[in-house]
């Protein structure tokens, strides 16, 4: 049985006069299933009369790539479209192309598919990815995969070549054709400038979408995910509590909540083999009409169950409508440091009380599975610090009252993303990761608490954080077997540069090209803020005019 005969919702359209899309999600197919942005592309693209859009998951050292629904081959389709999430797809995604016989490096290409990517990671940073797209889509898609297909379908249609419809497509705000700027280095190897080859000082405008035509919600429901029997549907975009490692706080500014009434009528219409939805948002405690929409889901005869809830809210939940009576209930806080005064630099306005009243409070519901979220490399950061986290895990598995619940506890580097406050900063070196995970574990020792951690932040550090002239390494990266550590170390790849270091607040990034609605200023600030300890309130959309986006 393969795994489209265990999926309902499936799309399966004619193809005749359409333009066919394939969807690649860089990474495995249950991976792939629990993603939601894959759910909503596939959506939107197949609600188009003119396009018929199929999927295909990829993980590499697969062999022969088909489509899902129709067992089709690569080179059937007209667009390659991957949507990616994580940084470290980016390898899976070359390997996609390459398993697929098409030449990976976009200069090579002067016919064929049109390549392009999209998705949070391409948002932030396309550049280490970009000599392999011919498009990369930055911003939300909802209202510009209409207007890419549109574009795309007219022009295969009265046989322009491609070079034509890559000019038409560079029009569209939000879309990067990589090949139209060049990058200029400094005798230090700096990137010194980056341009547009024949429009001076244009810039990609991140592309906003209304979230009142957001259909964010699953598409395709399977047991092969990790949310079988439950239908995802967003609530809201954009966090307005901004701490400063987070792109939900930056990223997706402005915060937006979708109207009640539209949930309530897509809610509505969900086939008989959803029994629970999940909602999604960044906090999903900030969503206005919270407790009207559990009450509506258990009037319909569903559960609720939440993505993720700040610890200093969860009072106002009216909890008998959520899953919380089951066997399985599962919870999470994210302290993200051990301290308050860590918490301030990061602007996670949580104190030690509130998380521990959200811990008894979890207890008191009988929360099976607690897990606990922390950074570590925080700048400022001491052992005495590190050794907090330990006894903070300690205090809140006491707080929950009840030896049933299992807690673990989850702490990676803090990797500064581009477009977030702590852009500059670099990441800490694998020895003293590993110092401090020590340190914590040996606190932990005989406490029941399980701590996990990501060994290999250094390649997610390195790609987040890199410029175009990566290229290499990800084509070396895709093309080896040799372990993740063995792999970086073979290529030569310089560390120190791309991970480690601090850059100059007044140095070119190689993400500087793209327009947020934000000036960098307004992010050097609030770093500044940062490394003072300063707490930032939270947004009030509608009256604030801080960050400039309300307005943009
Ligand atoms: S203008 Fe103010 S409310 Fe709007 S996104 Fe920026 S900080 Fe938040």
């Amino acid at each position: 049985m393969t795994v489209i005969h265990r999926e309902s919702g499936v799309i399966k359209k004619e193809w005749g006069g359409k333009l066919p899309v394939l969807l690649v999600y860089p990474d495995t197919y249950r991976a792939g299933m629990s993603n939601l942005a894959l759910h909503t592309l596939y959506g939107i693209l197949n609600s188009m009369d003119n396009v018929v859009c199929e999927r295909c998951f990829w993980r590499k050292g697969q062999k022969g790539p088909l489509s899902i629904e129709s067992n089709r081959q690569v080179s059937d389709f007209s667009i390659i479209a991957f949507s990616i999430s994580f940084e470290t797809d980016y390898i899976n995604a070359v390997d996609f192309l390459r398993a697929s016989s098409i030449e990976p490096y976009s200069s090579m290409r002067t016919h064929g598919p049109i390549i392009m990517a999209g998705g949070i990671a391409i948002t932030l940073n396309p550049e280490p990815i970009s000599a392999f797209m011919d498009v990369c889509v930055i911003g939300e898609a909802e209202g510009l995969v209409g207007d890419i297909m549109s574009v795309v379908h007219d022009g295969l249609k009265t046989r322009k070549e491609k070079a034509f419809i890559l000019k038409e497509l560079d029009n569209l705000e939000g879309v990067y054709v990589p090949s139209f700027y060049w990058v200029g280095y400094n005798t230090e190897g700096r990137i010194e400038e980056m341009e547009h080859k024949f429009k001076k000082g244009k810039r990609i405008r991140r592309h906003i979408a209304p979230l009142s035509e957001g259909i964010s919600s699953t598409v395709i429901y399977t047991g092969d995910t990790t949310f079988s029997d439950m239908h995802l549907q967003e609530v809201s975009r954009g966090c307005r509590y901004r701490c400063r490692f987070c792109i939900s706080g930056y990223a997706y500014l402005p915060p937006r909540h979708r109207k009640l009434e539209d949930l309530k009528k897509d809610l509505l219409s969900l086939p008989p083999c959803v029994k629970k939805v999940g909602i999604v948002s960044p906090m999903v405690t900030e969503y206005p009409h919270l407790n009207e929409l559990l009450n509506y889901i258990h009037a319909i005869g569903l559960k609720a169950s939440m993505s993720s809830m700040r610890a200093d809210s969860l009072a106002i939940l009216d909890i008998n409508n959520l899953e919380m009576s089951t066997d399985q209930f599962s919870a999470a806080i994210a302290p993200e440091a051990g301290t308050y005064r860590l918490r301030r630099v990061l602007n996670k306005q949580l104190s030690d009380e509130q998380i521990l009243n959200a811990a008894a409070f979890l207890g008191e519901h009988n929360v099976n599975i607690l897990k606990l979220y922390f950074l570590i490399g925080i700048p400022g950061e001491t052992n005495d610090d590190i050794k907090a986290i330990a006894s903070l895990a300690l205090r809140i598995k006491k707080a929950l009252k009840g030896g049933k619940c299992r807690v673990s506890i989850s702490v990676n580097p803090l990797i500064p993303k581009p477009f977030t406050p702590f852009q500059w900063l670099g990441v800490i070196k694998q020895n003293e990761a590993r110092d401090k995970i020590n340190i914590i574990k040996k606190s932990l020792k005989s406490s029941g608490i399980r701590l996990e951690w990501e060994k290999h932040y250094l390649l997610q550090a390195i790609i987040s954080r890199g410029d175009r002239r990566l290229s290499e390494f990800i084509v070396h990266l895709s093309n080896t077997d040799k372990s993740i550590t063995h792999a970086i170390k073979e290529s030569g790849i310089d560390i120190e540069y791309y991970a480690l270091r601090e850059r100059e607040h007044d140095e070119v990034l190689p993400w500087d090209f793209m327009d947020y609605g934000f000036k960098k200023d307004f992010l050097l600030n609030e770093y500044r803020l940062g490394m003072k300890g300063v707490i930032t309130p939270p947004c009030k959309p509608g009256t604030c005019t801080l960050c400039g986006i309300c307005y943009y």
